[in-house]
């Protein structure tokens, strides 16, 4: 048997569908994103401006405003204290960047209340790197070395942290996404109306991360199916 993390064999079909699911989802959140793009707020209020006025509601004027070059790369940084809204974002007064900007926003309140699921996702972050670099290496070792059970399992283990990671992110995302929808109706910065049109962008952005944590599971599976049934040959 070669070694098959690096040579087709019938498993490698599971990560070909994660990927497409990944293809589809983050084709799905861009084409919601253009359609609500071009749905001008009737308040007139920019992506910019809007997060500004949440977090000084929130008493996070501390937190900065800054640009990001790209495209839907908008995110907010927890050890800088800075809320980063892309080019398309920035200054448009559509319902989509609204939205964008009102989540972003929405994050930023989690880290201000120490959410628990974002204090968790945080801790993660080095563990689940190291899980990253390790995991393979582990795998490979425990495969060449004559099939040792444990250092492979010990390689899927780490392996499996991404998947964690993404499944703690679930609740982060969506609590966001659900923060920033009640803001921006509580607010009136968006009408009854448009409410309900943010709501679609921020749904299919989180269908984003459903796919990833989907197709980080498929990878586990893969290696699962790889190298856990070989105690039984
Ligand atoms: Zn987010």
């Amino acid at each position: 048997m070669p070694f098959p993390i690096f040579f087709w064999d019938p498993t490698y079909i599971l990560i070909l569908i994660g990927l497409a699911i990944s293809g589809l989802a983050s084709g799905y959140v861009q084409s919601t994103y253009n359609k609500y793009s071009q749905v001008k707020s009737k308040n007139g209020y920019t992506a910019s401006e809007v997060s500004r006025m949440i977090l000084d509601t929130a008493g996070l004027e501390h937190v900065r405003l800054e640009g990001i070059r790209g495209n839907l790369t908008d995110h907010y940084n927890s050890q800088e204290d800075v809320l980063r809204l892309s080019d398309t974002t920035r200054n448009s007064t559509s319902v989509a960047a609204i939205g964008v900007a009102a989540h972003e926003a929405g994050h930023a309140i989690q880290d201000h209340v120490n959410y628990g699921p974002l204090r968790l996702r945080t801790a993660l972050v080095p563990i689940t790197n190291f899980g990253q670099g390790i995991s393979i290496p582990l795998i490979l070792i425990g495969f060449l070395f004559g099939g040792n059970q444990t250092l492979i399992d010990l390689g899927i283990l780490f392996f499996s942290l991404t998947l964690v990671f993404q499944l703690v992110t679930l609740p982060v995302e969506f609590n966001a996404s659900n923060r920033a929808i009640a803001i921006l109706e509580d607010s009136g910065i968006l009408t009854a109306e448009e409410v309900p049109q943010a709501e679609k962008v921020l749904r299919a952005a989180a269908l984003t991360y459903v796919a990833a944590a989907i197709a980080s599971f498929l990878n586990v599976l893969r290696l699962f199916l790889l190298f856990s049934g070989r105690r039984r040959d």
